[in-house]
Formats: C-alpha cells, sequence, structure tokens
C-alpha cells in the first residue's frame, strides 16, 4: 500500500483481522448490526434506491451495502480490507443478495468513476482515515449532481468519549477495545464545511442514540456522540 495513499494500514489491518465475526449479530459488530435498520430509514427519507446505482464506500463485510441491495439498489461496496471484501462477497453468495465489491479507494474510484452513482454513503469511516476530506471530496465527486451523499460518524465532544469509548468498549463492551481513538472523531461543523467545499449541502442531521436500560439504537436530536448526515450534490 503506498504511504502516499489516505489510509492507516493499522485501521484496515484491525478491521480485516476481525473479518470472519463481521456478521455474528451478536459478535464484535453487533452495534453495526442493530444500527443498520436506523441507518437504512435515514436515507429512504432522502433517497429512493430502488433501481437506484449507489456505492458504499469503507463497506466493511457489507452490512448496509447488503441492505441497501435488499431496498432495491444496484449496489456497489469499496474497501480496502482484502478480507473484509472477501466476506462480502461469500455472504452474498450465502444470501443470495446481490452487490458487487471492489478493493478500492475511494479517491481512485473517483477518479475513474465520476460522477456515476445516485447516491452515496460512507458510514462509520471517516473517523479511521487520516485525511476525511479528502474522502469527503471523493465521494462528492462520485455522486451525480443532484443525488445524495450521507456520512455517519462520531462527533469529538467528551461526551462522544466518555459512551463511545469508555462505556462501549470498556464497561459494556459493545464494541472491541481499541476501535475508536478520539482525536479522530470528527465535529458535525468540521463535516459540513469540509461537504460544503465539495459542492455538498446539508438536507438534514440526526443523532444515533443509544438507551442502555432498553439496549436499543434510535434516531434522535442528540448528535454529540453518533450522527448521520445527509447531503445534496449541487447541479
Ligand atoms: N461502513 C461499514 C463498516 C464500518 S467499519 C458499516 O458501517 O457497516 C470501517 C471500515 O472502513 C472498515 O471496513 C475498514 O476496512 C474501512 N476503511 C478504513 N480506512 C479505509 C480507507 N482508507 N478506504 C476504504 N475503506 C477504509
Amino acid at each position: 500500500m503506498p504511504a502516499t495513499e489516505n489510509v492507516h494500514a493499522h485501521e484496515i489491518h484491525k478491521f480485516g483481522s476481525q473479518a470472519e465475526r463481521w456478521w455474528d449479530p451478536e459478535g464484535e459488530f453487533k452495534t453495526l448490526h442493530d444500527i443498520n435498520p436506523l441507518r437504512l430509514e435515514f436515507i429512504e427519507r432522502y433517497a429512493q434506491l430502488n433501481g437506484k446505482r449507489v456505492v458504499d464506500v469503507g463497506c466493511g463485510g457489507g452490512i448496509l451495502t447488503e441492505g441497501l441491495a435488499k431496498h432495491g439498489a444496484d449496489a456497489m461496496g469499496i474497501d480496502l480490507s482484502e478480507e473484509l471484501i472477501d466476506v462480502a462477497d461469500l455472504h452474498g453468495l450465502e444470501t443470495g443478495i446481490h452487490a458487487h465489491y471492489q478493493k478500492i479507494s475511494a479517491e481512485q474510484l473517483a477518479l475513474e468513476q465520476p460522477e456515476s452513482f445516485d447516491h452515496v454513503t460512507c458510514m462509520e469511516m471517516l473517523e479511521h482515515v487520516p485525511d476525511p476530506g479528502s474522502i469527503i471530496s471523493a465521494c462528492a465527486k462520485m455522486v451525480k449532481p443532484g443525488g445524495m451523499v450521507f456520512f455517519s460518524t462520531l462527533n469529538r465532544k467528551p461526551k462522544a468519549y466518555l459512551l463511545s469509548i469508555v462505556a462501549a468498549e470498556y464497561l459494556l463492551k459493545m464494541l472491541p477495545k481499541g476501535t475508536h481513538d478520539y482525536k479522530t472523531f470528527i465535529k458535525p461543523s468540521e463535516l459540513c464545511q469540509s461537504a460544503r467545499a465539495s459542492g455538498l449541502e446539508l438536507q438534514g442531521m440526526v443523532g444515533i442514540e443509544y438507551n442502555p436500560f432498553s439496549k436499543k439504537f434510535s434516531l434522535g436530536k442528540d448528535i454529540d456522540v453518533n450522527y448521520i448526515a445527509a447531503f445534496k450534490r449541487t447541479e
């Protein structure tokens, strides 16, 4: 992997080393399984998926990509982890849910296929790359004018440190230790500024909230921890 690429090799290794447990709904990635219906619900508030060409950037083992395909999209997933692309492919064969997966960077796909996708999703990934702005700009380049781009990430607020690292990784053990690094979290204002600079206009943003008593996630007003946002590429 060339050093100039916008990727942390240790992040790819960290996620890839857990590839075989990706689809265990009670395993290390339970949180991604639990929030997936909420992400799809949010996406469908802004985008029609049926028959649309959609790319899922940093797709991992394909939890959201398969969801997009199930909702009728012609879905493609990209990631830089070979192990996860293999897991996503295999899972698609097992379930018969057809999506296409490729090991390619967001920046490269934007060069090869500019303005080619009706919508773009990029979930829980920006906080794992050296230059999130470069990913945001690549997503803006891939989408067709007028198309939607969705991002979710973690807010750089003390409350996010307490809940997503101290509580989720150490106390409740919902995520493997070391999954997140507070200083890489992104404030909504930073995401919006970077998106705007790439020609993306904010349409809406909500929090993905966790209730430790009911152990359920829901979409709500609290964007202090995990949040999801919808942007429209200017025509
Ligand atoms: N988006 C998925 C997975 C999130 S985990 C979901 O929400 O269900 C973060 C993913 O980002 C991992 O699969 C990891 O391999 C990927 N990733 C990290 N850096 C990347 C990069 N520079 N380019 C593409 N994918 C990357």
